[in-house]
């Protein structure tokens, strides 16, 4: 049997541009219900920006992290529409989303952007969730190690060795997001060893074995436990079916009873 992981599983909830304030409440309220008994599994949810307080509201006096699906590495300044690492903490954020394929896809975002925004996530002490992955032409291509690397590199590069701050990274390969295909749990392993390999060698052993890595790309009750069966894999970056509290709830316990 494979040893289990030190590390604590992370299911992350992305909520993207869905939900006004008042069912984002009542679905944040529902999560919290349903997730009451839940132990020794990390959870964040992400809600839109205007979400984000009342979000935090619900989430207060539980364990569950409040995160942001996106930052600007500035801390202020004449960045019309954009949202700041000091604003998130102000809000109550612990975590944000970094680099995730619909900002690089839809806002041209870069890895050079993503350096800069991991960068300021570590120094305002916001836990970056940074998302990798290929797109279909780029597997079909055979460049999926290649490209992974380069996204792994460009977040960790000028990392130190001695962040205090956690470091997540979400294989999401692009072609699975939201598609109802997933990779196999198989190869979500071996890209997971992958991008461990990119932190250990970018950033030493100790960060390496520590980086918390998980897999997004249609995640849903029925097909979690293939993934977090693998020995590389912590846990989850979730979208469509974190809009569904029970399904959520079935995901993280998943999760609960994996490591326990
Ligand atoms: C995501 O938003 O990162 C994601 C993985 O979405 P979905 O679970 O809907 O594929």
């Amino acid at each position: 049997m494979m040893p289990r992981s030190r590390r604590v599983p992370f299911i992350v909830a992305n909520w993207k541009m869905h939900k006004t304030r008042g069912p984002a409440e009542q679905l944040a309220r529902d999560v919290v219900r349903a997730l009451a008994d839940v132990r020794g599994v990390d959870v964040a949810i992400c809600p839109p920006a205007t979400a984000l307080e009342v979000v935090g509201r619900a989430l207060a006096g539980t364990p569950w992290l409040l995160g942001a699906q996106t930052m600007h590495e500035e801390a202020h300044g004449a960045f019309t529409g954009e949202i700041s690492p000091t604003m998130l903490l102000d809000v109550g954020c612990r975590c944000v989303i970094l680099g995730h394929s619909e900002r690089r896809q839809w806002y041209g975002e870069t890895d050079e952007a993503l350096t800069r925004k991991v960068r300021s996530a570590f120094s305002h002490r916001l836990m970056p969730i940074v998302c990798v992955g290929e797109r279909l032409i780029e597997r079909e291509a055979g460049q999926t190690d290649v490209l992974v690397t380069q996204q792994v590199e460009a977040a960790v590069v000028g990392v130190g060795e001695q962040s205090e701050v956690p470091l997540v990274i979400a294989y999401e390969p692009v072609w699975a997001i939201g598609t109802g295909r997933t990779a196999t749990g198989e190869e979500a392993n071996r890209v997971a060893a992958l991008i461990r390999w990119v932190v250990a060698s970018r950033c030493g052993a100790a960060a390496g074995d520590a980086v918390r890595v998980l897999y997004g790309g249609s995640v849903k009750p029925d097909n979690i436990k293939e993934f977090l069966g693998q020995p590389e894999v912590d846990g989850a970056l979730v979208g469509g079916a974190s809009l569904d509290a029970a399904a959520f709830a079935a995901i993280v316990r998943a999760a609960e009873r994996a490591r326990s």
